[in-house]
């Protein structure tokens, strides 16, 4: 029935909810239709609160890939120096990012010179479309782009699959420009920003990002916060690197998922210690009784506490943990 629709032109309008909303006009032999809509973030409904000075961080909703989110799950922040502005993340869509960069335009004029990505996964670099004009550095680990370019189509493939043609319209992705070996140090001007490097720990091209005037310290998903903690990497490169994010913890600690903590940051990677823990404990449990990975997975019960998204992660922990732990000694 639309088969020969024609679409001209792209309009830009408030809906009821205050939220800016596109549509194209098409036409269909001699008349008009809006077909095909799509909501952006208005600027206004994209919250960020400022955890230190210069400091400002968007916290992410709990949840999978949907419509209703946007791609709108992973941390997102900025740090305001005196010469430029780095971002830390820019979440799963070009959307999400078109508003975390509106949020950083009312807070400064001054040129983006940095967008960092914590690591690979499409719910933290999805977004990093919407600062091509701003002719940023990519930083990121320099294991990252032969991981992405690995993953690349999937996570595009699965992005327009969850949300759908129109919210991932303009998405891209893209390789990091300014790879990162060991750790580096970025001047934003009055303050520096230093990158380190992890071993393969919850992915192989993990980095923190910590800001030399607050101490404020950026996970990634080194560090999950209610959200279970996610392995797609290496348990015990996890757990062996934990006491040395713990020591880093010097001021606010902003961590991949969950809200971030001005005082509970050890506690917090307690949490996440205990978890990785107990799942290395019942594997090597299973194991040692001959179970098979089916035999273990079917037996798990979901943690204790208050994880969210249990469900969705604990039986692939199992998984992934049992494929690292049966080849060791
Ligand atoms: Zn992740």
């Amino acid at each position: 029935m639309f088969s020969k629709l024609g679409c001209l032109t792209q309009l830009k309008f408030l809906n009821r909810a205050g939220q800016f909303q596109f549509a194209w006009i098409c036409v269909v032999a001699t008349s008009c239709l809006f077909v095909g809509s799509f909501e952006a973030i208005a600027d206004s409904d994209f919250e960020m609160h400022e955890v230190a000075s210069g400091v400002w961080v968007h916290t992410g909703q709990i949840g999978d890939f949907a419509p209703e989110n946007r791609g709108d799950l992973a941390n997102l922040s900025f740090v305001i120096g005196e010469r430029c502005v780095a971002v830390i993340d820019t979440g799963g869509s070009r959307s999400v990012g078109e508003a975390l960069l509106g949020a950083i335009r009312r807070k400064t004029k001054l040129p983006v010179c940095y967008v960092m990505t914590s690591h690979m996964h499409p719910d933290h670099l999805l977004g990093h479309a919407a600062f091509l004009n701003e002719h940023p550095q990519f930083v990121a680990a320099a294991t990252q782009a032969k991981a992405l370019s690995i993953r690349r189509m999937g996570y595009l493939a699965r992005q327009k699959a969850t949300l759908g043609e129109s919210l991932s319209k303009g998405t891209e992705v893209i390789l990091p420009t300014h790879p990162v070996t060991g750790s580096e140090q970025f001047d934003l001007g009055g303050r520096f920003l230093t990158v380190q490097t992890w071993r393969t720990a919850h992915t192989d091209n993990d980095v923190t990002v910590q800001d030399s005037q607050t101490q404020t310290l950026f996970t990634g998903d080194l560090l999950f916060v209610d959200h279970l903690p996610v392995i797609d990497g290496s348990i015990k490169g996890w757990l062996a690197i934990l006491p040395e994010l713990r020591a880093l913890a010097q001021g606010p600690v902003v961590p991949g998922h969950g809200p971030d903590t001005q005082k509970d940051g050890l506690k917090a990677f307690s949490l996440e210690q205990d978890y990785l823990m107990s799942v290395a404990s019942e594997v090597r449990a299973a194991l040692r009784a001959h179970q098979t990975l089916q035999q273990a997975v079917s037996a798990t019960k979901l943690p204790e506490g208050t994880w969210k998204l249990a469900d969705l992660y604990h039986r692939r922990n199992i998984t992934a943990a049992f494929a690292e732990l049966e080849w060791e000694d």
